[in-house]
């Protein structure tokens, strides 16, 4: 039998590892050097943002997300339920408590809707998720938190690329944040990126990805000695994989192109099987241009799901599911009984039991798709 078909692979565009090779024939193997700028430049020209620093992950570009935006103790930060910990935990590190939104049951981002009630006097920031990189209704949230004067902050680990309104995700918030691990769209292993919209936040980000000191003014010549001059933390990325980025960067597009394909094959391929067994397909209106993250399917119940995964499993296919609720989970419930207020999230608990993700990687050729497709249209 031929070997199973991977949820995800690494999927090289070519080039990673002769620039690699590069950064350390050069002796640029620490962070901030030749590739590392290489990144934030083709990042900052692509997308428009004022800067983008590239972090060792989107949960330490979140944690600086929390220090830029003074979160302290008892501060409330709104955040989607149906998301991974890290949106939640990077705020959670300075005491703020997560004030879980439902989410809308055809996108499955943060439900606008809900948003004004969940709002007090302690909100200091909501964070939205493009979940599957279909933009959330930024119009709607842009509107509510400019009139309460709340920042946004955009966890945009799935939506690199993508667009709303014509506009890249990731300008919207004063801060946004990538994922360049292994399972996102563009990917060095472990990486991430802080995006910055509002220049007031620039020049403290890089004090704080430099462990508290001013050395990135240092190396600039702006000042004769680096030295502490506030908090921070150890964030920077290492040129090496800086350098295994930047060969995924530049064919952003080619990238982007493949995952297109495959996800449309998904999605014409499993339209009628979709209709006649009650699965729900992905829903992407028309207003929002997806950079094709994922493909997930919603069973009609939790049962249908655990036989669906199963046996594809047993045909050498593996599909997964993802997020259980952050808003009941151990951590939040145990926080709840401290005074965290109890989050009721309908809409994610339902979806969570439900959804399913199919193998999808950019190097996915098609005689494993058609492996995937047969054996769910074969189910019996
Ligand atoms: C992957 C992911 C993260 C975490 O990314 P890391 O780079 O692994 O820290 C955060 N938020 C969301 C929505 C993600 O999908």
């Amino acid at each position: 039998m031929s070997l199973p078909v991977p949820f995800n692979k690494s999927s090289p565009q070519g080039e990673e590892f002769n620039y690699i090779q590069q950064a350390i024939s050069n002796g640029q193997v620490a962070g901030d050097q030749t590739f590392s700028k290489k990144c934030q430049r083709l990042l900052e020209d692509t997308l428009g943002v004022q800067k983008a620093l590239i972090s060792s992950s989107c949960t330490h570009a979140l944690e600086m997300a929390a220090i830029l935006l003074n979160i302290h103790p008892n501060d409330e930060v709104i955040i989607p339920a149906f998301t991974f910990v890290s949106t939640a935990n990077a705020f959670v590190l300075h005491g703020a408590h997560p004030v879980f939104c439902d989410i809308k049951p055809d996108t499955l981002n943060l439900d606008e809707s809900k948003l004004e009630s969940l709002i007090t006097n302690q909100t200091r920031a909501i964070v939205v998720v493009h979940y599957a990189g279909v933009g959330c209704e930024m119009d709607k949230i842009l509107e509510i938190a400019n009139r309460y004067e709340i920042a946004v902050v955009e966890d945009n680990a799935h939506g690199l690329f993508g667009k709303y309104r014509g506009r890249w995700l990731g300008t919207f918030g004063c801060l946004a944040t990538q994922s360049f691990h292994e399972t996102k769209n563009i990917t060095c292993g472990e990486g991430g990126a802080l995006l910055i919209n509002a220049k007031r936040f620039i020049e403290r980000a890089e004090i704080i990805r430099e462990k508290g000191t001013n050395r990135t003014r240092f190396f600039r010549g702006q000042v004769d000695k680096y030295s502490w001059v506030d908090v921070g933390s150890s964030y920077v990325m290492s040129d090496i994989l800086a350098a295994f980025l930047y060969g995924q960067l530049e064919k952003w597009q080619e990238i982007q192109k493949k995952r297109k394909n495959i996800w449309k094959r998904y999605n014409e391929e499993l339209s009628d099987w979709s209709e006649q067994n009650g699965v729900k397909q992905p829903v992407v209106p028309e207003h929002c241009d997806q950079p094709y993250h994922m493909y997930y399917l919603l069973m009609p119940s939790v049962e249908c799901r655990s036989k669906f995964i199963a046996r594809l499993k047993d045909k050498g296919v593996m599909a997964v599911f993802h997020y259980l609720p952050l808003n009941s989970s151990n951590f939040a419930l145990q926080m709840t009984v401290k005074g965290w207020q109890k989050c009721l999230c309908p809409v994610t608990e339902d979806v969570s039991k439900r959804i399913v993700r199919l193998p999808f990687y950019a190097d996915l050729g098609e005689d494993d798709q058609n492996r995937v497709i047969d054996s769910i249209k074969n189910l019996t």
